[in-house]
Parts: C-alpha cells; structure tokens; sequence
C-alpha cells in the first residue's frame, strides 16, 4: 500500500481536517516486476540466435571476399553493420535489466585515460568518414575504473555525436586535469538540446522530439546506461547545448595517478 496524507485548512489556516488514502499498489509493482522479467528475458533469448547469425555472416564475408564479387561483398557488409545495429541494441536492453535488479558488474582495472580515448576515437574514425574527429588528449591521467564499461560511455557519446550532426563534419574530443579529476568533453556541431530537455537526456526512454524519431532512430537508452555506468564509478556526467548549436558531454572520474613523461611518448 502506498498512504497519502492532505491536511484540509480552515480561512486562518488551521487545520480542521486530514484526508488519508490508501492505495494498494500489489498489483502494479507485480505488472512491473513482469516487465522487467520479460524483457531480461526476451533480450537474452535474441541474443544468442543473434551472435550466432553474426558468425554465419562473418564467415560469408570471407568467402565473399575471396570470389572478389563487389556487389555481394557490399551486401554481406550491409549486413553486417545491421547486426552490429542489433547487437548494440540487445546489449542496451540487456544492461537495463542489469542496472534495474542491481546486477551490473564492474572489473576496475588501472588504466591510461587518453590512450583508451585515443584507441575508441581511432576505431569510430574508421567506421564513420564522414566525420573527422579532432582529438585533444591532455589529461595524462591513470584512471581505477572499469575499462570496458567507461569506453562504453565514450561510444556511447561520440556515436550520438555522429547521429546527431548529421549536416557538420567536425567532432572534437578533449580531455584534462581539473584538481583530482579527469574530464573528457565530447562535442558536435548538430540539432542540439533545448534547454528545458537538458536535465531528461540521461532518464531512461528519453528521446529526441517526436517527429524527428524517424530521422534520429534509438530506443532512448544509451545515456540513461551511461550515466548509471558514471554514477557507479564515482564520477559526475552532464551536458551542455544551445539548440540547432550543437551539444557537448561531458564525464568526470577520480585520477588514481599521472602518467610518466616517457609513457606519453611510446603509448600515443
Ligand atoms: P537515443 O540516441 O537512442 O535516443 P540516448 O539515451 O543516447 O538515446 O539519447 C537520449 C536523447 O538525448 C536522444 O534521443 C536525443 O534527443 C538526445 N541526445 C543525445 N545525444 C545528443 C547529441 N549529441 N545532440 C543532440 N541530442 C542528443
């Protein structure tokens, strides 16, 4: 049951009267509980049909390649970047089910901040040319954190960068030292955000305005996923925008140690 109390007042004030009521609420937290079920479940049932899918078109891909037809060639690779699609979106859906009962795990490991930047960036430039992404990565910083899931949120960001500016061509990626935490800004030249929508972009479902959802397709989890992933780390996430101006994320994590001078040279 859920109670609620209103205090009923007379013209000076005093309170004459209190309503109580009482709501039982068994059967939505049980509605509730089943969605959350259903969708552990169904994303985990997709997920192996799915990898598996994968491996039959990576497979093909090679063989493809070695008849040296473009035109298949290009299909297969089609392909290929809609499972990547497929993947990333049950991967989503997977980690809500995770953060939902408490079950995200974190492997924190030490590790150089700009050179994990610096490997994500390079890999995202290859997949998308359209772009150029300008990096600027002076932190120097050695993070304890979970590597895969802080590159995850760097993804995260620089492909909703990508999404989001479809007409700009540029996307610069910073990092640095503010007193004892490293602060990694992506920013694009896009659609921007609103200001009054600021404060919702982390909340899980929120999405771009309703007639751009076609032209901007997602289900609105991504950055619910990061900031959850950031919060978890200790760290701070936020954004900065002017609509039809572009926008700028931002994280923030606690800098366990600097790196040696010689480090920069031989890693970057
Ligand atoms: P999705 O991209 O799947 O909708 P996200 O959680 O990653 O989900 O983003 C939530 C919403 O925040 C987006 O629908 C969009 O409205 C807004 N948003 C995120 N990144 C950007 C960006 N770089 N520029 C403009 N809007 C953005």
């Amino acid at each position: 049951f859920t109670f609620t109390y209103k205090p009923i007042k007379d013209s000076s004030g005093k309170v004459y009267a209190i309503i109580h009521a009482a709501m039982d609420v068994t059967k939505l937290v049980r509605l509730q509980q089943q969605k959350d079920e259903f969708l552990g479940i169904a994303s985990h049932e997709l997920k192996t049909p799915v990898t598996s899918i994968k491996a039959y078109a990576q497979v093909l891909e090679r063989m493809i390649s070695n008849e040296g037809d473009e035109k298949k060639a290009t299909m297969v690779r089609k392909m290929d970047l809609q499972l990547n699609r497929l993947t990333g979106l049950i991967g989503d859906l997977l980690d809500v089910t995770k953060i939902q009962s408490g079950k995200m795990t974190f492997n924190p490991v030490e590790f150089d901040f700009d050179a994990a930047v610096d490997d994500i960036v390079d890999e995202m430039q290859y997949i998308s040319s359209k772009h150029k992404i300008i990096c600027n990565l002076n932190s120097n910083a050695i993070v304890f954190a979970d590597k895969e899931r802080i590159g995850q949120v760097i993804t995260n960001f620089l492909s909703n960068a990508i999404k989001y500016s479809t007409e700009a061509a540029q996307i610069d990626v910073a990092t640095f030292s503010q007193s004892d935490e490293v602060i990694l800004s992506i920013k694009d030249y896009g659609i921007g955000i609103s200001e009054d929508m600021q404060h919702l972009v982390f909340d899980q479902f929120y999405r771009v305005d309703g007639n751009l959802q076609h032209t901007y397709p997602g289900l609105g989890l991504g950055l619910y996923i990061s900031a959850e992933i950031i919060k978890s780390e200790g760290g701070r996430i936020w954004v900065n925008s002017t609509l039809g101006q572009g926008a700028t994320f931002f994280f923030a994590l606690k800098i366990k140690s600097f790196r040696s001078s010689n480090q920069v040279q031989s890693e970057l």
